[in-house]
């Protein structure tokens, strides 16, 4: 179901790399504007990675035990609140957690740093770069911004000098861009950090789903990431890390499930995690993200990284043989890469770059400011941009396939 011509694209390199894991509805397809269709493409795995076949799988067979969590005394009640408690274990495991660390378990990244923005006991400094949802909460309580520079160690030299400037409570990173894919270098930030009596937050909605993270090892105090980044379903997510700020915070929602004690007048809260969980929590999502994560834990990091740098490598190697396609980049050439690429095409609105690959090629991509619009007033004028994201399920000819796309719109228009 794939008979579009695309021998005619710009080198999409040699040799097939197939997928490295099963994606629910990857054989889905698409309507086209001039007929038929195609095996949908979707490379914009870093907005939602479609759930992985594993995952769907796990929650099928959990389904079954759908209960109340810690107060039913079912059997049905029991495997769920085993199945939360275990999952709150894999994550921990997964990310390297601190024994005495603790895993909330929220609806997503967003939740999370809202939730450690009430918990953090002073300023927070953090990069122009960032995501809003690493950038927006701390703004709340005592923010203090630093602007990325021309080089990636200038731009370390700044958040430095900020940090020595005064006191901070909290240095907050992404992990790695959402926007050019480009990772930071925890190793330096965590001893910037460090240096100046500061804690860690890493943003790690992009980053878990493509490197492994030990946050013990590496000296990290939190790490947030989506449920529905790392191939599982919406709705779930987490915050790892230390337990004082968030078991001195008031919790996040009021309601059953984060109290100890209430009584006509007053409300004693229970502490952490149940502080953070009021009302029914969201088990099946909680199970959902450690199942993605045993099942990334099984590919191995090895393979993902070897996988998605092969597709990467031939996407911009493509991109930047087609004229008037511009591939963004904060450090040009001097940071690792996850798979993703944010481009402009020269005459061509994103909105229309984007809405032509999807109506004419089925390839989904995503066009805008990628709420990142810090960044993109720095490395595209305010602009929008199209950006092309690559996961497990990807391969080869997706890349190709959106290479023929842009190509054909270069040289012939829409
Ligand atoms: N941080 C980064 C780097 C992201 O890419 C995203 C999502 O695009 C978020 C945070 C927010 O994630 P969520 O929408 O799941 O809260």
């Amino acid at each position: 179901v794939d008979p579009r011509p695309v021998a005619q694209a710009p080198s999409a390199g040699r040799g097939e790399i197939a997928p490295l894991a099963a994606l629910v509805g990857a054989d889905q397809t698409a309507p086209l504007v001039t007929g038929g269709e195609l095996r949908y493409v979707n490379l914009d795995i870093a907005a939602s990675a479609p759930a992985l076949v594993a995952v769907a799988e796990r929650v099928a067979e959990f389904l079954p035990y759908y209960s109340s969590v810690h107060r039913g005394s079912g059997y049905a009640s029991i495997v769920s609140t085993g199945a939360y408690e275990n999952a709150r274990r894999v994550i921990a495991d997964f990310v390297g957690a601190r024994f005495d660390d603790v895993v909330q378990v929220v609806r997503h990244t967003t939740d999370a740093f809202n939730l450690l923005a009430r918990a953090v006991p002073g300023d927070v400094v953090h990069l122009d770069l960032e995501h809003h949802a690493n950038l927006l909460p701390w703004r709340s309580s005592g923010s203090r911004q630093v602007a990325v520079a021309g080089t990636l160690e200038e731009t370390l030299v700044a958040l430095d000098a900020e940090l020595a400037k005064a006191p901070a409570a909290l240095l907050a990173v992404t992990g790695a861009s959402n926007v050019t894919g480009e990772l930071l270098p925890l190793d330096r930030l965590v001893a910037i950090a460090k240096a100046h009596g500061a804690r860690i937050a890493v943003d790690g909605a992009q980053l878990v789903p493509h490197r492994r993270i030990d946050i013990e090892a590496a000296g990290i105090d939190y790490v947030a990431f989506s449920g529905h980044k790392v191939y599982a379903p919406y709705g779930a997510g987490v915050l790892v890390g230390r337990r004082d700020w968030l078991d001195a915070a008031s919790p996040l929602l009021l309601g059953g499930g984060a109290v100890r004690e209430v009584s006509t007048t007053g409300v004693s809260f229970a502490a952490t995690p149940a502080r953070h969980e009021a009302g029914t929590p969201n088990v099946v999502g909680a199970v959902a993200i450690a199942a993605a994560l045993e099942e990334l834990e099984r590919i191995g990091e090895d393979a993902v990284v070897a996988h998605e740098t092969a597709l990467r490598t031939r996407l911009v190697d493509g991109l930047r043989q087609l004229p008037g396609v511009r591939v963004l980049e904060i450090w040009p050439g001097e940071a690792e890469v996850i798979g993703v690429a944010t481009f402009s095409v020269e005459g061509f609105s994103a909105e229309q770059v984007a809405h032509f690959l999807s109506a004419e090629w089925g390839v989904g991509v995503r066009d805008g400011r990628f709420c990142a619009h810090p960044l993109l007033a720095r490395l595209n004028g305010g602009r929008t941009a199209v950006r092309a994201s690559l996961g497990l399920g990807s391969s080869s000819s997706d890349v190709h396939r959106l290479l023929a796309g842009i190509d054909q719109l270069v040289t012939h228009g829409p």
